[in-house]
């Protein structure tokens, strides 16, 4: 993998080229960071992890309509994708206070909220990424009207599902953040497609027995057993065996069946 182009290095992804023009390789790096990359570790495992559940769940969504940039995962960190323009816009889809609405707001964590909520970032880490309006995104042209419209549809459609999917295996979806890229395919066709990744790392995810935190949050707040909540929820969406002789599950990865 050295001997290719790097594109782009980022705090949890790396981008090289890809075999094909018009593509990339993403590759998930075991590195996490949080409050603007004030806070730094080495999480051994974490890149497998993420990857194997932003790839099952890239899966889910194009089988239910929606077009993302996934072609294939390569091997156990790396996953072939479209090349596209990022739009400079973190999607936020909120279902349950936490976080940074519950500063701006004052609202208890936990509050379930009157209706999903839409939410958009400007991506530019040096002003941590601060929130703006519809107004800011069209007057400084990050994205149109048209654009705005698009994406809000495409991440309540993604909440539905993956509030469904999750809730199938005993996890609440507190909220999420999504990207999306501009492409052009080989006959000149323009589409808006779902980009970046989707993971505990860009997700909020509590066990809806427990309310106990199966995400980054556990980085964030120092609780511990950060890995261990990504393995368990890839374990419970049956994307790890579950290896009964061995105290934590290893990491040998069901294939998808799809590739
Ligand atoms: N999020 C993310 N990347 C960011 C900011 C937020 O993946 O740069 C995710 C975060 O993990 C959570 C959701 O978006 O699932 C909402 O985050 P929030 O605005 O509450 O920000 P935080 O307080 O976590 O910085």
């Amino acid at each position: 993998m050295s001997r290719r182009k790097k594109i782009y290095e980022g705090k949890a992804k790396i981008l090289y080229e890809g075999p094909e023009p018009g593509t990339l390789v993403q590759y998930f790096k075991d590195d996490a960071t949080a409050f603007n990359a004030q806070k730094k570790a080495v999480l051994n495992g974490k890149g497998a992890l993420n990857n194997r559940i932003s790839e099952y769940i890239m899966i889910s969504l194009g089988r239910i309509g929606i077009p993302t940039h996934f072609i294939k995962r390569l091997n156990m960190r790396e996953q072939l994708i479209k090349k596209v323009d990022i739009i400079p816009i973190e999607v936020i889809c909120r279902n349950v206070a936490a976080g940074s609405i519950c500063k701006m707001l004052g609202l208890e964590e936990g509050e379930t909220l009157p209706r999903s909520i839409i939410e958009f970032c400007y991506k530019k880490d040096e002003l941590g990424d601060p929130l703006v309006s519809e107004e800011h995104i069209t007057a400084f042209g990050w994205a149109s009207t048209a654009e705005i419209d698009e994406m809000t549809a495409m991440a309540l459609r993604i909440n539905d599902f993956l509030c469904g999917m999750f809730a199938a295996v005993g996890i609440r979806l507190i909220d999420f953040k999504i990207e999306f890229g501009r492409h052009t395919d080989e006959n000149g066709d323009f589409q808006i497609l779902l980009a970046d990744e989707i993971s505990p790392d860009s997700c909020r995810l509590w066990d809806m027995k427990t309310d106990k935190k199966l995400d980054k949050d556990r980085f964030r707040r120092d609780l511990g057993g950060v890995t261990e909540a990504y393995t368990e929820v890839a374990t419970r969406l049956g994307l790890i065996k579950d290896n009964p002789k061995k105290s934590t599950p290893t990491l040998s990865i069901v294939p998808n069946g799809d590739t």
